[in-house]
């Protein structure tokens, strides 16, 4: 089971609209034992190094079914990495391999505000999914998909509001068909290309502070095509992965102008920022991980249709993501 776990994992890892960075994880089980992705670590490198945990999976049963979805799970080897902080996820999903990932053609849905018109009608009755609102990752989600699961117990697929979707398969042919539907199923249309003027230039600010376009040069569309433009305002925080590697809100400026004056009198030295009709300016070291982030973003309000309502995460939402010291470590594992 390890081999096609792993060599899947490397596979859909470098999928840009499958996983991002740090983001989705991935578990199978061997008797009593849990093998479940670390935190921080990329399911992109499972085939360079160990990105797994084994971890006691009689010891987290006990604890789910007494209720306790805080419980901190327990190593049943050595290791020096901490697990996922979705590990409960993993172990009361009866599955023997289960897979969360973050895939864009699903998260693109699942930010909208109506649910039913764009993912269950066109779903039909083709799957067996259970759906859960927005909760905070960790044990509060944890405890919202196993209310759901006991409703339908056979149900395969959760789907996860405004953050992703969770696979339980006996193998990984049988999860890479069910992922495969979904994302044909729910596949949207991208929007158009604005052709790209002036592009911003790098800028070092008095304080030493460098700016530099973003490397990534589609990504300069979020600023270029006003639609999208008019989206960082209204529908920043539509995910946790988005809130907790780019921040609560982004920082748009109506052109350069207004970006260096506010810099210069160091109103804020926002890491990313957004110019009109310019482009996307990140700080110099803007890491991968977060560059990753905003890909995602990206490939995910380029397939909103115009009018479309999304829903957005709540201050309270936020401010719950942003002072969790669980995140805090995956963002120091970050590279
Ligand atoms: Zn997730």
């Amino acid at each position: 089971m390890r081999a096609s776990v792993v060599n899947y994992c490397a596979e859909i890892g470098k999928d840009p609209l499958l996983v991002q960075g740090a983001g989705g994880n991935v578990s199978w089980k061997d008797g009593d034992t849990l093998w479940v992705k670390a935190s921080g670590t990329w399911l992109a490198d499972a085939a360079v190094k160990e990105i797994f945990v084994p971890v006691d999976l009689p010891h987290l049963k006990n604890e789910i079914a007494g209720g306790n979805f805080g419980v901190t799970p327990r190593l049943s080897g050595e290791s020096s990495l901490r697990p996922s902080i979705e590990t409960l996820l993993h172990a009361l999903m009866p599955h023997k391999v289960v897979v969360h990932v973050h895939a864009i053609e699903v998260l693109a849905r699942l930010v909208r505000e109506d649910f039913d018109t764009h993912v269950a009608v066109p779903l039909g009755n083709r799957l067996k999914w259970i759906k859960v609102e927005y909760k905070k990752p960790g044990a509060d989600l944890a405890r919202a998909v196993h209310e759901a699961l006991a409703e339908r117990s056979d149900a395969d697929i959760v789907f996860l509001r405004n953050h992703g979707v969770v696979i339980g398969g006996s193998d990984i042919a049988d999860i890479d068909s069910k992922l495969c539907l979904l994302v044909s199923l729910l596949e949207s249309p991208v929007c158009e290309t604005v052709p790209t003027r002036t592009a911003v230039k790098a800028l070092k600010v008095n304080s030493g502070v460098e700016y530099q376009p973003i490397v990534d040069g589609s990504l300069h569309q979020l600023a270029l095509n006003p639609a999208l433009f008019e989206r960082l305002g209204a529908d920043w925080a539509l995910y946790p992965d988005h809130v907790v590697f780019l921040g609560a809100q982004a920082h748009c400026y109506e052109d350069e102008k207004e970006f260096i004056e506010s810099v210069v009198h160091n109103e804020v030295m926002p890491e990313l920022a957004f110019i009109r009709g310019g482009g996307v300016l990140a700080q110099a070291g803007f890491s991968q991980a977060k560059q990753a982030q905003l890909r995602c973003y990206a490939d995910v309000i380029t397939r909103q249709p115009r009018d479309c309502a999304l829903s957005s995460l709540s201050r309270s939402q936020i401010g719950e993501l942003l002072n969790w010291d669980a995140e805090r470590y995956r963002q120091q594992m970050a590279k």
